[in-house]
């Protein structure tokens, strides 16, 4: 709930206004149960906790990688699992979360959408999952990204609520500017989050420089073309004055040929992006190989002398499995992960 949903909860329910704000405060500093907010009295707290639930998201397990990347394996109120990663940069903390149970999607080398679709999570689970971080790690996060498992704009009203609480200034106060939404490409709901002016950044998943590509490894694709993603990601540049920032995993031999970088570069030009080259994660059964070190190195060099800035993404946690869905994949299949 928005802090003024639970002031009219409060105050329908014949409790002062005021006590609103020190739930909320409570729960955005990663309080988990009412019991804790000591500044309420016995009676209150016993009564909050028969009217409300403040949905849990528990450490289940936790892996931390020799670079300082921590893995969170959590585990939801109904028992389903979900993937948040905790990275460490030079400006601070940044967290990646999941925004669904699963994805629909089932693009070809992801291993989230090898284990189908369970739900949508509810914006206080994305927020417990930040919270839980910090208070697992002792650290604060300024910077967040939609980039775990799921696809956020498949959840766009809860993922919109989740943003509207994440940055207001009596919770963990994290503005727009710090937060990356990832998508892989629902049009629709593109030009919608344009028209909200949001200043946050928004990665789209392209990965293929064509159609042809594109949709052997995302379905979505065929669903909306890259011509018509394209033509979104420009209006939403022209809408927010923002850069876009576009993903590309490469691929051996099927996406990382220098034709495909001038196509790309020909496609991008004009508008305002950035492309960030990332050696695709191994996942079992996609049968699909990491570029050569020489392979980015080149792509690299025909994007930027097609006039379109690039850069390899660094790789962090890769000795705890930490890409997006990897975790959860083992522990379902019951690989002797439990936590
Ligand atoms: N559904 C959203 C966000 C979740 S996936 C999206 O598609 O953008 C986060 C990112 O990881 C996406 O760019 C996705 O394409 C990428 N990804 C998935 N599997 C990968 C793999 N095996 N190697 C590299 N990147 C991968």
């Amino acid at each position: 709930m928005t802090l003024d949903e639970i002031e009219k909860h409060f105050q329908s329910d014949g409790l002062q206004k005021f006590r609103a704000k020190q739930v909320f405060r409570w729960i955005h500093r990663g309080v988990g149960s009412f019991e804790e907010m000591t500044d309420l009295s016995k009676a209150l707290r016993i009564q909050l906790a028969q009217q409300y639930v403040i949905p849990p998201v528990k450490v289940l397990q936790k892996r931390v990688s020799r670079d300082g990347t921590i893995k969170y394996l959590f585990r939801l109120g109904d028992g389903e699992c979900i993937e948040s990663v905790l990275m460490c940069y030079h400006h601070g903390y940044s967290i990646c979360i999941s925004t669904q149970v699963g994805c629909k999607m089932n693009c070809s080398f992801c291993a989230t959408g090898q284990s189908g679709f369970s739900r949508n999570l509810c914006p206080a689970e994305m927020l417990g999952q930040i919270q839980t971080a910090q208070v697992d790690a002792g650290v604060r996060v300024s910077n967040v990204v939609l980039m775990g498992m799921g696809e956020p704009l498949d959840n766009y009203e809860n993922v919109l609520r989740f943003l509207e609480l994440v940055s207001h200034p009596e919770g963990m106060n994290i503005g727009m500017r710090h937060i990356s939404l990832s998508t892989c490409g629902i049009v629709d709901r593109i030009y919608e989050l344009a028209d909200r002016k949001l200043q946050l950044t928004l990665s789209v998943s392209l990965h293929a420089p064509n159609d042809e590509i594109r949709s052997r490894t995302m379905p979505v694709n065929r669903r909306w073309n890259v011509a018509q993603l394209l033509k979104a990601c420009r209006y939403y540049a022209k809408q927010t004055g923002r850069r876009i920032s576009f993903e590309y995993a490469m691929i051996g031999g099927v996406n990382d040929m220098e034709w495909c970088a001038r196509e790309l570069s020909r496609s991008l030009r004009g508008m305002p992006a950035h492309v960030n080259l990332i050696p695709v994660n191994d996942v079992t059964g996609t049968g699909y190989q990491k570029s050569s070190g020489e392979a980015l190195k080149r792509f690299v060099d025909v994007l930027e002398s097609g006039g379109c800035t690039a850069t390899v993404r660094r790789t962090l946690g890769s000795d705890i499995e930490a890409s997006c869905g990897q975790l959860r994949g083992k522990y379902k299949g019951g690989n002797g992960y439990e936590g």
